[in-house]
């Protein structure tokens, strides 16, 4: 089938992009709870809009197929798998020594289909990287994955598997060095501490520290071992804006991407950093958001693109749109078509929304300060390491509902892998504050609905959590 993607004018950096799109229809129906933050409709909205605007047919749209337990295994521990496999919402009565051991039923609930929803959204990142590692795209985007805080035997602040990590071991088969960006606002825990002891991964997360989920990445902590200097942190205080966050962000990242030098790059999306986000404190627009996904696809280095947080959804919807515009090099018109949704983007109906005038709590003399500890951090990697790879192990086949996916019954081998978890180092103890959160704005959010209680609202999202 032809892709459309090569075919496309080209983009403002002049390179046209071939793009693979991961979707599955069924991922809208997935339901946290009542009350719960994260909605996976915000996928279903996303991709909605993708299509009004026409983006979907200069893309190859995939579905992926699920991730099988034994993929999901490569970063997970046994155990934990298969009691995700086997919890249900009528049996978690009786397991709750498991629930409270991994983690699972309060931030994380159990619901209706988690299993496949974990196996669908894992399976589209992991499908995205063989995508990358085949050649078949210059980028490939999956809008559920990007759950960037389950860690090997433990679900966390709203995620239960690490498709980030199994996308990241998948491309290590083809990469000698992969880079993983996270612009969501909180920290990029789970990926940062599953390759904190390697040179092979650099991670590097913008987030919001101090008093905020999931409490870690400091700017001091930089990775340990062979992976010192290869985990970097860029601690940011509330309402910071576009001009600011590109201040840290380009300069930071052209560093990265001259000292590592990186055969793929992986950019989580997370789009709770937006400015009015129910759970985020950041002020970005959604240009200053899609900036960062310019910024890095200008490099011309295999890219995969993820979702991640992200609350308030009609923002996110509309963010994920604009940044698969990017992706494309199309950029799209603010008007907004008629779709099924539609009535979520009044009154407006536009593409766009201002940022707000919050205070923007980072000084620059606090920015400069960190942009020089970074950069000196990164002065001190002189040049990418020499790590070669004899062999290239076989390639995971989570098939697509794809025409042109080869059919070979070609499985991965778990002993060719690289170990990744043989010295992890050990868990900093982490605040639970993120469900607190939720509760918080949900209060605030039913306030809104009552125009008698706008001050005491007010009162309420000035919380230490808000
Ligand atoms: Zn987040």
């Amino acid at each position: 089938m032809e892709t459309g993607g090569n075919s496309l004018p080209s983009g403002p950096d002049g390179v046209k992009r071939k793009v693979s799109y991961f979707y599955d229809p069924e991922v809208g129906n997935y339901y946290y709870g009542q009350g719960h933050p994260m909605k996976p409709h915000r996928i279903r909205m996303t991709h909605a809009l993708l299509a009004h605007y026409g983006l979907l047919q200069h893309m190859h749209v995939l579905k992926p197929n699920p991730a099988r337990e034994k993929d999901l295994c490569r970063f997970h521990a046994d155990d934990y798998v298969s009691f995700l496999k086997s919890i249900t919402p009528e049996t978690q009565q009786d397991q709750l020594r498991q629930l409270k051991r991994f983690n699972v039923g309060e931030d994380c609930p159990v619901f209706d289909g988690l299993y496949p929803f974990c196996q669908t959204y894992a399976g589209g990142s992991v499908g995205g990287a063989v995508k990358l590692n085949h050649g078949h795209c210059d980028i490939a985007i999956n809008w559920a994955g990007g759950l960037h805080h389950a860690k090997k035997c433990e679900a966390s602040g709203f995620c239960y598997v690490n498709d980030i990590v199994l996308a990241i071991l998948e491309l290590l088969k083809v990469h000698e060095r992969v880079l993983y960006v996270d612009i969501d606002i909180h920290h990029g825990d789970g990926v940062e501490e599953a390759f904190y002891t390697t040179d092979r991964v650099m991670t590097v997360s913008f987030h919001k520290f101090g008093d905020y989920f999931p409490g870690t990445g400091d700017v001091r902590d930089v990775g340990y071992g062979k992976g010192k200097y290869y985990s970097l942190n860029v601690p940011l205080d509330d309402g910071i804006d576009d001009e600011s966050y590109q201040s840290l962000f380009k300069p930071i990242m052209g560093k990265v991407m001259e000292i590592f030098k990186p055969g793929a790059v992986v950019l989580q999306c997370g789009a709770d950093s937006l400015s009015g986000d129910r759970l985020g404190c950041f002020n970005l627009s959604i240009k200053g958001h899609a900036e960062c996904v310019k910024f890095m696809r200008s490099f011309n280095v295999p890219l995969l693109l993820l979702g991640g947080g992200g609350y308030t959804i009609r923002n996110v919807a509309r963010c994920w749109c604009y940044e698969t515009g990017v992706a494309l090099g199309i950029e799209l018109d603010d008007k907004m078509p008629q779709h099924e949704y539609y009535e979520y983007f009044g009154p407006d109906y536009t593409l766009h929304v201002a940022a707000s005038n919050m205070e923007n709590k980072n000084s620059w003399h606090l920015l400069e300060d960190i942009r020089a500890k970074l950069l000196d951090y990164l002065s001190k990697l002189q040049h990418a390491p020499s790590v070669q790879f004899q062999e290239r192990p076989p390639d995971t086949d989570i098939q697509e509902a794809d025409e042109d996916q080869v059919g070979e019954d070609e499985r991965w081998d778990p002993v060719s892998d690289m170990d990744i978890d043989d010295q992890r180092r050990p868990l900093p103890s982490r605040v639970k504050t993120e469900f607190l959160e939720t509760e918080a704005k949900d209060m605030v959010d039913n306030m809104k609905e009552d125009e008698h209680n706008r001050e005491a609202e007010s009162r309420h999202s000035q919380g230490p959590l808000a």
